[in-house]
């Protein structure tokens, strides 16, 4: 979710937000999607391979439209159009954003079968006659499928405009649409963060976060719960033969299981940032590289991650508000400071929960002391820019 202030009306800011909902197609209308996922996979791989052929050739950067291929592949035809259009944007996004930064974002790649994500996106348009997508009382009408059955588990408000669709099939076999609807929102006053109103963060594997109030935010222990269900199957699926009849029904249950634990993980992100978003007026955050922490803890991957995506939904649900998440840069030493008297130590054991300042004495509970650092170094860096600010 983005928001900007282009094409709105004064005081007031465009934004967008995203409906999820199951779709429960009937036997063509799945065909239909698998179908546009292919030709969605064949027009990627089709003008990406041009592209790279015509930059051999005459060196330049040309992606061919779409309808080039129709006449030599007519299974081209039988799928919405908008869709493979929106392959041809994608594709020359991917390599705008590769040409830009090349280090972070590589180049584009071939889109395999078994590994790309089946899905489709296609943009809606008002004609006279009506837009070509709209929602129903219980499913939701595209080109091509008609109106396809779904479940919504809340509804759009009748002023958000429908923008675009994007269709797609889980590991676990399951179809879901996720709607993009624009709406135009009166922009709140930016609020000064008050030092009693703001709120000092800091992420940690153990307890996930910590608060400088001594508030934690650990997820609930049925996450944990069925996060050792998901292990125990693993370990069963590894002493299974694949491709025998118990172990598609155990990667199945696996798969089915991990999608579980994936939406009640997003679930208690969003209620957390929701609850931090609304009750205080700005929230400091360290700017930590993720990847990062996990290569210096020699982690394969950051365990339960998602602290980056809980930084993105307090970002977006504070600036909704007119509040700031103030990030504080990711080598400020938060831990090794005595929060009581600013000493900076050489470091703190890693496993130590508590230490105590050589200098003051205070004693420190480890994450709670960080969080308070985090805090007051945010303070500082918002109101020194406001300064610079001030002065140019
Ligand atoms: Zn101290």
């Amino acid at each position: 979710m983005a928001w900007k202030k282009r094409g709105a009306a004064d005081g007031e800011a465009v934004r967008y937000t995203t409906l999820k909902i199951r779709l429960y197609p009937t036997p063509a209308q799945a065909e239909l999607f698998e179908n546009t996922f292919g030709c969605c996979r064949y027009i990627w791989n089709r003008m990406l391979a041009d592209e790279q052929r015509f930059y051999l050739e005459t060196d330049q950067h040309f992606i061919p439209t779409p309808a080039k291929y129709k006449n030599e592949a007519p299974f081209l035809k039988e799928v919405d159009n908008q869709a493979l259009i929106q392959e041809h944007n994608k594709l020359s996004q991917a390599f705008r954003v590769f040409f830009k930064n090349p280090e972070t974002f590589g180049h584009p790649n071939f889109k395999r079968k078994k590994t790309a994500k089946s899905a489709f996106t296609a943009c809606n348009h008002v004609f006279s006659s009506g837009p070509t997508i709209y929602t129903t009382r219980d499913g939701i009408r595209m080109t091509k499928a008609g109106i396809v059955k779904a479940k919504f588990s809340r509804r759009p408000q009748a002023w958000w405009k429908l923008r675009r669709i994007t269709v797609e099939r889980t590991k676990t076999g399951k179809y879901f649409c996720s709607i993009v609807y624009e709406y135009t929102e009166k922009v709140p006053e930016a609020a000064a963060p008050a030092p009693e109103a703001t709120l000092g963060l800091k992420y940690s594997l153990a307890c996930f976060c910590t608060a400088d109030n001594g508030e934690r935010s650990a997820p609930p222990r049925w996450l944990k719960r069925s996060r050792e269900k998901l292990a125990k199957l693993q370990k069963r699926l590894s002493r299974m033969e694949p491709g025998s009849r118990n172990y598609g029904e155990a990667a199945q249950k696996y798969r089915l299981l991990h999608e579980h634990i994936a939406n009640q993980r997003r679930d208690f992100l969003h209620k957390e940032s929701s609850r931090i978003a609304n009750g205080w007026n700005a929230v400091c955050v360290r700017n930590d590289d993720l990847r990062e922490m996990a290569r210096e803890l020699r982690l394969a991957s950051v365990p339960d991650a998602g602290f980056g995506m809980f930084r993105e939904m307090l970002r977006y649900k504070l600036a909704r508000q007119g509040k700031a998440l103030i990030e504080v840069g990711r080598y400020a030493p938060t831990t090794r400071t005595c929060s009581a008297c600013g000493m900076v130590r050489d470091a703190v054991p890693h496993k130590a929960k508590t230490w105590i300042c050589p200098k003051c004495g205070a004693v420190h509970d480890r994450e709670i002391n960080a969080a308070k650092n985090i805090k007051a170094q945010g303070l500082a860096q918002y109101f020194d820019r406001q300064k610079l600010r001030e002065s140019a």
